[in-house]
């Protein structure tokens, strides 16, 4: 089991994600309850809720109602497009998403909880007690913060698995490609299939060059949570959508391989996708990006 905390980058900003492994987490997190977590929030902040979701935030009673709404139809829409896909099933336990103002309550807020320091993430989240935590003026906008940490959440806890084994750069990549979704006709549907910050990577060799597939599965968590980590986010986001592209299915077999302990492996990665080796899978995706970069 972990807990992913992230950043991303939306525009120039600045967005990511943590895996921290939960043992560290079980010692910090018990089942707090409203009033305590309220208590603790501060007296800006309120709880609104409908019959799935808690949101603890300044909004008003309105602007939360709208803002929780989004967030069932995002789920829905997720599930519908890829429960089956990724045979995931949904969570039915009752979701806290707790939204703070600024940077410094979350940064102290995750510190507490987590016990270790988030400088670089804008939000994360516990799977194990079910809370979404993030803050709200940072360069990303709310919206996409909580796509993320809601995809990141239906991945861990919709697997019949007790501690899924979700590599980083999977993780990642499919938070932050869906995160772009757009809901139409209760179907998540991502229109620009490279972000910008997924494209720049296709440019960037410098090391560690995160357009080497091998790479991507032997990032450090410095990598991933370290003040450098948006390449990282970059990197992983280029190789989904290369995949949702070219071997959509060859993902989505991948992906249920995914949450098993010690089951995936970059050659199940190819294999899935139809090669015999990875340097396959890596020829066929550096062709992919040379069309990208117009070389
Ligand atoms: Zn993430």
């Amino acid at each position: 089991m972990r807990v992913k905390t992230f950043n991303m980058l939306a525009g120039a900003g600045l967005l990511l994600a943590i895996v921290i492994p939960l043992a560290v987490i079980r010692t910090f997190i018990g089942d707090l309850s409203n009033s305590q977590i309220l208590a603790e929030m501060g007296p800006d902040y309120e709880l609104s809720e409908n019959t799935r979701i808690r949101l603890y935030s300044s909004l008003s009673q309105a602007e939360a109602q709208t803002f929780l709404k989004r967030i069932s139809e995002f789920q829905d829409a997720f599930f519908a497009s890829y429960g089956e896909d990724f045979q995931l099933s949904r969570p039915d336990g009752l979701q806290r998403v707790i939204e703070f103002d600024s940077k410094e309550e979350f940064s102290a807020y995750a510190r507490r909880h987590m016990n270790v320091s988030l400088e670089h993430s804008v939000g994360y989240h516990n799977e194990r007690s079910s809370q979404i935590v993030y803050y709200a003026n940072s360069s990303a906008g709310r919206e996409e913060i909580i796509f993320h940490e809601l995809v990141h959440y239906n991945f861990d806890a919709g697997v019949d698995i007790e501690e899924p084994a979700w590599n980083a750069w999977f993780s990642e990549g499919i938070a932050s490609y869906l995160e772009r979704g757009t809901i139409e006709d209760g179907r998540l549907v991502v229109h620009e299939e490279t972000s910008e910050l997924a494209f720049s990577q296709a440019f960037d060799r410098s090391a560690p060059d995160w357009t080497r597939i091998l790479m991507l599965y032997d990032a450090r968590s410095d990598d991933v949570i370290g003040a450098d980590n948006t390449r990282f986010y970059g990197g992983s986001e280029l190789l989904v959508s290369f995949l949702m592209q070219h071997h959509r299915e060859g993902l989505f077999a991948y992906g249920v391989l995914e949450a098993e302990p010690r089951q995936a492996r970059p050659f199940q990665l190819a294999t899935c996708c139809g090669f015999e080796t990875l340097e396959q899978l890596q020829e066929e995706y550096d062709a992919f990006l040379q069309e990208l970069t117009g070389g």
